[in-house]
């Protein structure tokens, strides 16, 4: 009995280490990868197709996968941060350079054209004046040749 059993156990046994593992169905429940294959392998056929090849327990890809992706998120911030600290000094040198730049020319226009509206000013009444002298004078003038014509009629008129 006992050995009858023992031997229909042996001949399962074999048909299943005879039954190949598929890319998706393995005979083992265990995890691993295979890096060489870049395929997910079991025990089984880790000792069979992949013998010499590159293996790793699955657990262990998957942290190293959750450490890369850290360092990438960390990398990425950092981007991030660097692209903020770049914003800041372009705003900086702009505010330095051209604002400050802008504004000092804007002033020294205005301070010229002060400086001139004020010479202009002066230049006016200073022509003003001497226009008003020469006026005055003709003025003078002409009064001084009506009364002396006006005189002259007078004596006209006596004789
Ligand atoms: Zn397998
Ligand atoms: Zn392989």
């Amino acid at each position: 009995m006992s050995s009858r059993s023992s031997s229909f156990l042996d001949n399962n046994k074999i048909k299943i280490e005879k039954k190949q593992c598929q890319i998706d169905q393995h005979q083992k429940n265990d995890n691993f990868y295979c890096h060489s294959c870049k395929v997910l392998v079991c025990s089984s056929c880790k000792k069979k197709q992949h013998r010499d090849h590159f293996i790793d327990k699955l657990d262990n890809v998957y942290q190293e996968i959750l450490k890369t992706l850290s360092t990438f998120t960390t990398g990425m911030l950092d981007w991030k941060q660097y692209q903020q600290r770049e914003k800041h000094i372009n705003e900086l040198i702009f505010q330095q350079d051209v604002q400050q730049h802008y504004d000092g020319q804007i002033n020294l226009i205005s301070q010229l054209f002060r400086q001139l509206h004020d010479t202009l000013h002066v230049k006016e009444v200073e022509l003003k004046k001497e226009l008003k002298s020469y006026y005055d004078d003709s003025l003078e003038h002409y009064t001084t040749l009506i009364s002396e014509l006006e005189d002259q009629n007078c004596k006209i008129h006596v004789i």
